[in-house]
């Protein structure tokens, strides 16, 4: 008699997946990109994988898993970036990757299965309706929507309806608990905010409904500068410049553009500080326009491109956001990065004076986003690593700059997202998970209520066994 005979017992026919590397690979995400949670997390793994094919199959499981004091940790695609999916306490990997039906279709939203992949949603709502999700990270292929919502924040998209978290980008969420007879909650309006971006810890998501936009076939540019802050002055225009129909835009500093984008690089300079475009076609002649007003050349332009130059080339979203620095990452293997913000009003120069302390360390990517009516600048920039303690006095350097650091190489919500434990956020837990069996480790506050922020990162999760510098 295994631990898991119980469970196996429990759950009848629902797939169940004790073979050693296939838990193992089902155990991992994207942590790797952190060299600060690689070498903290890689031992990592649960006991075993369920894969429910329904909303009932789920049920099953968690109250099997309740009953039975397992831990449960949702996985969707596997690509959260900060160790999100990673089972710190062992137990059971809840595999959503079955459940991908779209449900319903019609104009202006899409209600999906947790598991669908928003690449599949986008193909469907575009053939079926001309239409598109507002917004995708630019793991678009191969994350799932409820990996989205539960572990994502914003992406391709963000330039023209902000931030996942605004108001109305997304519409409905149901959330399985974690009980002995799980309940089924449908959560809309403000509700929604304590399950966004709370890796799965208050509930399991089933099915998801979001609103979609209407999808043009959106033109790719490439635009460079010879210099930084001219790059971002340009940028910030465009991105201020209400007519033109955008849906995504990011600055890169030189020389990562050439370094990095291998497959653009014939049509790119060593030194060139790329702006990344995507424009609806009736706004690209004026978006051309106005770039070449401010300076800006006309690297690629997918409209106009020759067929032969155009082949082979990957999206224009897998330049941008975390895709910049997995670019980097492939080519050089000691890059690291950040998530951060910048003092309001002083953006730019700002980051003129991050490019003048910091030539050998960071390579500046800046992500233009908008929310609260203005144009934000959130960056990604890419660090080149050498030690923890480093890393951690860059971010407390940066700090004192009025930057603030959202960090990416800590697993737990409060860490990664600057802030204190959440007295709201724990409640529902207590409500919706009283055994605290849900995704455990990964929010300080259920530990310790009183946890205040602490930029430094390194919070210690016991189950993990780990000692933490
Ligand atoms: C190269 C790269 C680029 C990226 N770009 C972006 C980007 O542009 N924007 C962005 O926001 N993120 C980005 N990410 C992070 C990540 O890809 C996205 O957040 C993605 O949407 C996660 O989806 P997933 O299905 O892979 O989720 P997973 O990684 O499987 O899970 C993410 C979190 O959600 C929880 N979860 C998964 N499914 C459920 C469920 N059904 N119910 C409850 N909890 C659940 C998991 O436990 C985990 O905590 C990037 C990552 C990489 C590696």
């Amino acid at each position: 008699m295994t631990p898991l005979d119980p469970l196996a017992a429990r759950i009848g026919d629902i797939p169940l997946i004790t073979q050693e590397k296939a838990v193992r690979a089902k155990s991992r995400d994207f942590f790797w990109y952190s060299p600060v949670l690689k070498s903290r997390l890689d031992d990592v793994t649960a006991e075993a994988v369920v894969a429910p094919r329904s909303e009932a199959e789920v049920v099953t499981v968690l109250a099997a898993c309740h009953d039975l004091d397992i831990p449960v940790t949702p996985r969707g695609g596997g690509t959260g970036n900060y160790g999100q999916a990673m089972p710190l306490a062992g137990g059971v990997v809840l595999d959503m990757a079955r459940m991908t039906r779209i449900l319903e279709l019609r104009p202006g939203r899409v209600v999906t299965e947790a598991g669908a992949l928003m690449g599949d949603i986008d193909t469907a709502a575009r053939a079926e309706l001309g239409e598109e999700l507002r917004l995708h990270p630019s793991t678009r292929e191969t994350a799932t929507i409820a990996g989205f919502v539960a572990g994502g924040s914003g992406g391709v998209g963000s330039i023209r309806w902000g931030m996942l978290a605004e108001p109305g980008n997304i519409l409905r969420l149901r959330i399985a608990t974690m009980e002995s007879t799980p309940r089924l909650i449908d959560l809309t309006g403000e509700e929604i905010a304590q399950v966004h971006h709370a890796y799965g810890v208050t509930g399991v998501i089933t099915e998801v409904e979001m609103p979609l936009a209407p999808a043009p076939d959106w033109v790719e540019m490439l635009i460079a500068w010879p210099g930084w802050t001219d790059a971002l002055a340009a940028g910030h225009r465009i991105a201020c410049a209400e007519g033109l129909w955008l849906k995504q835009l990011a600055a890169v500093e030189a020389p990562a553009p050439h370094a990095y984008f291998l497959r653009h690089r014939k049509f790119l300079d060593a030194g060139d500080n790329l702006l990344c475009l995507m424009v609806a076609p009736n706004s690209a002649d004026a978006l051309a326009g106005l770039a070449a007003g401010m300076g800006g050349t006309m690297r690629y332009r997918s409209d106009t491109a020759p067929q032969d130059a155009r082949a082979g080339l990957p999206h224009l979203h897998h330049l941008a956001w975390n895709h910049t620095t997995l670019r980097a990452l492939k080519t050089d293997p000691e890059i690291t990065y950040l998530q951060m913000g910048y003092p309001e009003g002083r953006e730019i120069e700002t980051c003129a004076e991050i490019a003048r302390r910091y030539p050998d360390e960071i390579v500046n990517h800046v992500e233009f986003t908008r929310s609260g009516g203005r144009v934000r600048f959130g960056s990604l920039p890419m660090v080149r690593f050498t030690t923890e303690a480093r890393l951690v006095a860059l971010m407390l350097e940066l700090e004192a700059m009025g930057c603030p650091i959202w960090n990416p190489h800590a697993h737990t919500l409060e860490e990664g997202n600057h802030r204190d434990a959440d007295p709201a956020q724990i409640a529902l837990k207590k409500a919706n998970d009283p055994k605290g069996l849900l995704n455990p480790g990964k929010m300080i506050g259920w530990e310790d209520p009183g946890y205040r922020y602490d930029p430094r990162g390194g919070y210690a999760y016991a189950a993990t066994g780990r000692a933490v510098s």
